[in-house]
């Protein structure tokens, strides 16, 4: 049977679950379809973000963190900054969005995989056929509606591996670290929840294990770890988001910082723009392609453009620092560190006309 809605959303990550409440408060039906059976599981996330990230339930935030030492070797400059990063429950987060979403009326349908369209309908693996007036693809960094539509996904994509350890962690400061022996193209990371549990993890291209192991090893903490979570990321500025009754949003348009990779405030602020767009389409019953690119990506490439390409600046920087240990010490010698400290904004969103109260205000 053929299950008819006006907003079909694949993937039930904070891009989808946001995007569909957004959509679902304009009045329209909203089904939200996610392969996994539990939402927020399993846990792929270091869970380090902005106050942009918006008003989160208390005790969804672990720690809060006002430092950031960047090292290579034994060079090392510390950043502090002005308001605190949060060091969030990735899967309470999800969770905690999830029944948002439900009490704005969204249809969350859990173990529905997207595997195919078939006559105009998505089709699932447990033979479900769905039908939407717009789709929208919020299915992380290997899109299924990316591929099925012909919106080209970037090649570039890099892996992610994270553990908790159990130590001793300064617990106000995040640690990253530029060593190429643990990441040649990122940093490997140790977030602390608290003073003697940190997530520690790293994001290269090629496998991430080996360099994990290495880095624990380093640490002395092989044996105090828990369970390794990990996933791909991809990057990079697609050409297009959006097409004649399809959008993406979140991770599927690569919508992350270039610098960090970090994706959750970026997501939340596309998929605001993204559930606006959707719902301005479904008033007018307007589903054309130039209609969606003047609605939404032209709109969030306003939005985060400057942003990304701040980031993608800073990447490049550390790039060539990376190759030159002693500038990492200099930085901090010159007093770079504090000025950046000043000026550096952790989103680079601060000339941005939007969200400079956080996303719940934006
Ligand atoms: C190890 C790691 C650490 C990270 N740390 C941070 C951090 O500290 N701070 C930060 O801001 N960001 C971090 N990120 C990035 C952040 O996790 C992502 O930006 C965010 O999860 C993207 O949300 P999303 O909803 O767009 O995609 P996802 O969270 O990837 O959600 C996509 C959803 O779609 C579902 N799905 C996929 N395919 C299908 C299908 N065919 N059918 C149905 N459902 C499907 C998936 O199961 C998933 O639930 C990290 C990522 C990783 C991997």
């Amino acid at each position: 049977m053929r299950i008819d809605c006006d907003a079909l959303i694949v993937g039930g990550g904070p891009s989808g679950l946001s995007t569909g409440l957004f959509i679902s408060k304009k009045g329209f039906k909203t089904i939200v379809l996610e392969e996994h059976n539990e939402v927020g599981r399993p846990e792929q996330c270091a869970g380090l973000v902005s106050w942009r990230i918006g008003g989160l339930p208390q005790h969804l935030v672990l720690n809060r963190v006002d430092t950031a030492r960047f090292c290579l070797g034994k060079e090392s400059f510390e950043v502090y900054s002005k308001k605190d990063m949060l060091v969030i429950d990735r899967a309470g987060y999800d969770k905690h969005l999830a029944e948002n979403a439900l009490a704005e009326g969204v249809e969350i349908r859990l173990g529905e995989r997207v595997v195919g369209l078939k006559e105009g309908c998505v089709v699932t693996s447990k033979g479900g056929h769905y039908s939407g007036r717009i789709l929208v693809g919020a299915d992380g960094p290997n899109s299924i509606v990316a591929r099925l539509t012909g919106l080209k996904q970037p090649d570039n994509l890099l892996f992610a591996l994270q553990c908790v350890a159990n130590g001793v962690f300064e617990q106000d400061v995040v640690e990253l670290r530029f060593d190429p022996e643990f990441s040649k193209d990122v940093f490997a990371w140790i977030i602390p929840l608290s003073r003697n549990r940190a997530r520690v993890g790293l994001l290269t291209s090629g496998n991430p294990w080996p360099r994990l192991r290495l880095l624990l090893k380093r640490l002395n903490m092989e044996s105090s770890c828990g369970r390794f979570v990990g996933d791909s990321i991809r990057f990079g500025m697609m050409s297009r988001t959006s097409a004649s009754r399809v959008i993406l949003v979140g991770d599927a348009a690569c919508q992350v910082k270039p610098f960090s990779l970090g994706g959750l405030v970026y997501n939340r602020i596309c998929s605001r723009i993204a559930g606006d767009a959707c719902a301005a389409a479904l008033e007018r019953n307007l589903f054309d392609g130039g209609f969606m690119a003047e609605t939404y990506d032209s709109v969030w490439r306003k939005t985060i453009g400057g942003a990304l390409e701040k980031g993608l600046k800073m990447r490049k920087l550390f790039n060539i620092m990376r190759r030159i240990p002693f500038s990492f010490t200099l930085t901090r010698i010159l007093g770079l560190s504090l000025l950046a400290g000043r000026v550096l904004d952790p989103d680079f969103l601060r000339n941005s006309p939007v969200c400079q109260n956080g996303c719940e205000a934006f």
